[in-house]
């Protein structure tokens, strides 16, 4: 190597050639570029992008004139509706922080992150008015709170000082707002769902918001101006950065407070949506709804579906009804979408249920990953790959979390050896794809084998009568554990005639396909309780089963 690098000496960065990395960059240029091209739509409103950055303008210089800026935090309880979007932006704009919030959390949770965050304001809709105001009672110091006035939902009442269109007046469109001076400098604060103990702050930066937006892009075949339709959460890991990537293509954001299967296949025709995010267990419902809510499409649509395993057979069916789907696999300390199952041309000519099983494994590298690897948790050495041998998931990339506010050993615990510790279970099959088998604690150990409850899930899917399944781990005397399965049998809201199916029934369609040790040995039938970001809450079902 030589001493003086000739490409290093009087090639310095500068303010010019160095820029932080910055989502907000992404509606500047869409409000620059296609000014008149809608940006939102939710009911009757439609704004385009000039109205829509205008309104983000004004919103940062009138949260800033109330004090509002670089290390604060703006929290909102609102659902996927535009004001929800405009946040994503006008924060980050004058450097605060934005906490989208879980609207389904429960007040005492919604308090811990108030005060956890040291919240400066609260955004909050009417339909959660009571959910706040029980959570703003029990703060030890509360926020200013703003209400986001919705013409479309009657019912909640008002609880802040002002509105949102109140907020707005007090800002001035001429706003100009300055990329953070480091592109490290926090943007959003997501909490993890928080099964045991207290939720975990994942704190986001300029940086990773950008780059997992422009890898969405890539990964999921984002084109210009695509039409986006909002069924996953924007609180949701900020809606795995699609408020971004979205805008970075000036597409159109296409807003639903609710999610129904009708209002679904009704505003992917009507706005002719291209592309949408959704876990399976929304894909399962929307497949599974009554023949006479259902349309059929005439242009491509594509969503992207991850946050639990798709089961074959929802690929299948998405696919059948004429939904091309990506699959993707992440987290919240990873932005939402990590890993995507990269579509390889020569599936093209399998059979849809071989195309499908592909497609239901995990897959490789989203374009921002530097490294993904299956290895053996303490030695750190990575599993052969043979389809077979299971470790856990590990991430390097500029798409990982900051680390966990306030909480140094959680954060050091996490990035242990240089890596990022998903607790994910895989397999790595010859081809490089990934595919998880289980959440670490949830793997079943039976007479010294691993059984993953995916696989059983995905086999018990495909039971004609069946419409959701969970398997869990039942404690056993001989085997030490043993699979059980809840599940849940299709009726009359899924268009189906109720069937009599016996336990035992369901344990020999599953005998007649797998190898017996890995068969349930019990069957409940009972609902699936589910966060509301579509993961079935196997802690509650274990307790429904030690309860007998
Ligand atoms: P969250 O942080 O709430 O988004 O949950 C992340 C967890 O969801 C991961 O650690 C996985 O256990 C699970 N998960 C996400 N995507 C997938 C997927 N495509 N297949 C299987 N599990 C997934």
């Amino acid at each position: 190597m030589k001493n003086n690098n000739p490409y290093n000496s009087g090639l310095e960065q500068n303010k010019a050639n160095f820029r932080p990395l910055t989502p907000i960059e992404f509606i500047q240029r869409a409000a620059e570029v296609y000014p008149h091209h809608p940006a939102v739509i939710y009911g009757d409103i439609t704004r385009n992008w000039e109205q829509t950055y205008r309104r983000c303008l004004k919103l940062a210089d009138a949260l800033s004139r109330r004090g509002i800026g670089v290390g604060d935090t703006v929290s909102a309880l609102l659902p996927n509706m535009p004001e929800l979007l405009e946040l994503h932006f006008a924060v980050p704009m004058i450097g605060a922080v934005l906490n989208a919030q879980n609207t389904r959390m429960d007040a005492d949770t919604i308090a811990f992150m108030l005060d956890h965050s040291d919240c400066n304001v609260l955004f909050c809709d009417r339909e959660f008015s009571d959910l706040a105001s029980n959570a703003l009672n029990s703060c030890a110091k509360p926020p200013l709170v703003i209400d986001v006035d919705d013409p479309t939902f009657n019912g909640g009442r008002p609880l802040g000082e002002l509105s949102y269109q109140q907020l707005l007046l007090e800002g001035d469109e001429n706003y100009v707002w300055q990329a953070p001076a480091d592109e490290w400098q926090a943007i959003t604060l997501n909490y993890t769902s928080g099964t045991t103990g207290n939720p975990k702050g994942v704190v986001y930066h300029h940086r990773g918001a950008y780059l997992n937006a422009t890898s969405n892009i890539i990964g999921q075949n984002l084109p210009p101006q695509a039409v986006y339709l909002w069924t996953l959460p924007m609180f949701h890991c900020n809606g795995w950065c699609y408020p971004w990537a979205v805008t970075a293509v000036a597409g159109t954001h296409v807003c639903l407070r609710h999610l129904r299967a009708d209002q679904v296949y009704q505003a992917i025709n009507r706005y002719g949506v291209t592309h949408f995010c959704a876990a399976p267990v929304v894909l399962n419902m929307l497949l599974n709804a009554p023949e006479e809510q259902k349309t059929y499409f005439d242009h491509p649509v594509t969503v992207t579906t991850g946050g639990a395993a798709p089961p074959a057979s929802i690929i299948e069916g998405m696919e059948k009804i004429g939904i091309q789907v990506v699959h993707a696999y992440g987290l919240t300390e990873s932005y939402g979408p990590s890993v995507f199952c990269a579509f390889q041309s020569e599936w093209k000519d399998l059979k849809l249920e071989q195309k499908a099983e592909k497609m239901a494994r995990q897959g490789v590298k989203a374009p921002a990953l530097s490294a993904l690897m299956v290895a053996d948790p303490i030695s750190l050495q990575p599993v052969p790959m043979d389809g077979i041998s299971m470790g856990e998931v590990f991430i390097q990339s500029n798409t990982l979390m900051k680390g966990y506010l306030k909480n140094t050993q959680a954060t050091t615990e996490a990035f242990q050896d240089g890596w990022f510790h998903t607790g994910d279970l895989a397999v790595r099959h010859p081809d490089g794809y990934i595919e998880i088998k289980d959440r670490a604690k949830d793997v079943i150990i039976s007479g010294g084998e691993n059984i993953s409850t995916i696989e059983i899930e995905d086999l018990l899917y495909r039971h004609p009568d069946i419409f959701e399944a969970a398997v869990i781990a039942k404690p056993d005397e001989h085997w030490g554990e043993v699979p059980c399965a809840v599940v849940t049998l299709k009726g009359p809201e899924q268009g189906a005639d109720p069937k009599i199916v016996t336990e035992q029934q369901i344990i020999n369609f599953c005998r007649d396909r797998i190898a017996h040790f890995k068969c349930p040995k019990q069957v409940i039938f009972a609902p699936l309780p589910k966060t509301s970001t579509g993961k079935v809450r196997k802690n509650q079902l274990r307790a429904l089963l030690q309860k007998g």
